[in-house]
């Protein structure tokens, strides 16, 4: 039988993506910037609602690296951010010059905690230093505690960039994901729900931000006829024929969804007979997750039915699954840095495992799964 490799999270295609980039490639708009990305980003605005102004770019690294620019991020700045996250949401700080301050995560959504970074927040001012912008990260689709982090943030007047790499179809409280923050930041890496096979969007509540994230990431040209720069440059935009894709890609952005969300509901059902796994489920109603990953807790004091075994287990099938995220504060590059928490994070990533979550897996997909994990429990 077909033994393929299962993947942790790949896409599919529309099949319209070929027609987009075919049209561009006819009309020798093979550019950065072009029809196909003006009308990629008023698809974006239209899903993500009112008052969203999406610029896009070649990347979710790039858009915060805007992001920080735009909130006049400099050299000797603090920024805060999530610890339990992917290394593209702290690096563009190092870019900057700026220095990243790291935050623990709450148990329940795994995501940034109110209470420490309100500690944070107050120690860092008591230190001289009032912080200059907030990264908060909706991980593996799941919403974190908007309404509790944007309280904190509010009354210390920060503004929050929100990381919404992992989460575009999650939404809090009706609300999508990415349209919280004063910034809001979109991946369109392989793995991500959609793809543009590279690329990313800053989202902004103004035009006036989306104007200038446009300026800096085309090498901020000032408005002359010859070319004149006040500002450091970036080449940071879309390019039309990635937008081509990502035009396809917003077809089968809802149906993607619906697929992410019945993986989740497979993995509900195997997890329910097993007591020692703990499978991650949204807090309550107000969270709604796109559950671009799944992943579980192995609670196993000193048993061999733990995390690295199962991912052996899966592997000896050609079945990917990876541990979770590494804390930043424990990476090599960023641990000379603050960090305000315990240990919620690094136990996370002690226990935890990501499994095959892609919008692409098939029923027989699924057995295969079902079988290794069922097989590894008994
Ligand atoms: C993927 C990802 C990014 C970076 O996006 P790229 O498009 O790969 O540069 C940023 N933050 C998080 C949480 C991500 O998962």
């Amino acid at each position: 039988m077909n033994n393929s490799k299962i993947y942790l999270s790949l896409g599919m295609q529309s099949g319209f993506e070929k027609e987009y980039i075919s049209k561009a490639l006819d009309d020798n708009w093979i550019t950065s910037g072009g029809p196909n990305v003006d009308n990629f980003e008023n698809e974006l605005q239209n899903y993500l609602g009112e008052n969203s102004f999406v610029t896009a770019l070649n990347s979710g690294t790039s858009a915060i690296h805007l992001a920080l620019i735009l909130l006049g991020v400099e050299k000797g700045d603090e920024v805060i951010c999530q610890t339990m996250t992917f290394s593209a949401s702290a690096n563009p700080i190092l870019y900057q010059g700026a220095i990243p301050v790291f935050i623990d995560s709450e148990q329940e959504t795994w995501n940034i905690c109110p209470e420490k970074l309100e500690i944070a927040i107050k120690d860092r001012i008591k230190k001289g230093k009032k912080p200059k912008a907030i990264i908060a990260v909706h991980l593996y689709g799941n919403p974190y505690k908007v309404d509790e982090i944007h309280a904190v943030a509010d009354r210390y007047q920060i503004p929050i960039i929100e990381d919404s790499a992992e989460a575009l179809g999650s939404s809090y409280k009706g609300k999508k994901c990415g349209t919280f923050g004063i910034l809001g930041v979109l991946s369109f890496n392989g793995n991500k729900i959609i793809t543009t096979s590279s690329g990313g969007a800053l989202i902004s509540n103004s035009k006036e931000f989306k104007e200038k994230a446009i300026f800096y990431a085309t090498q901020s040209k000032d408005d002359t006829v010859h070319y004149q720069h006040s500002e450091i440059g970036y080449n940071y935009r879309m390019s039309n024929i990635c937008a081509g894709v990502g035009l396809g890609q917003m077809k089968i952005l809802e149906g993607n969804v619906i697929k992410r969300r019945e993986n989740y509901n497979f993995y509900k059902e195997i997890f329910k007979e097993i007591a020692a796994v703990e499978l991650f489920e949204v807090l309550n109603e107000d969270y709604f997750s796109s559950y671009w990953l799944n992943t579980i807790l192995i609670n196993t004091e000193n048993s061999d039915k733990n995390t690295e075994n199962l991912r052996l287990a899966l592997e000896a099938k050609n079945i990917e699954s990876r541990p979770l995220w590494k804390p930043m504060h424990l990476q090599p590059i960023f641990k000379k840095y603050p960090y305000y928490g315990t240990t919620v994070a690094e136990n996370l990533f002690k226990k935890g495992l990501c499994l095959p979550s892609g919008s692409n897996l098939t029923m027989y997909d699924k057995n295969r799964i079902r079988e290794v994990i069922t097989t590894f429990f008994k």
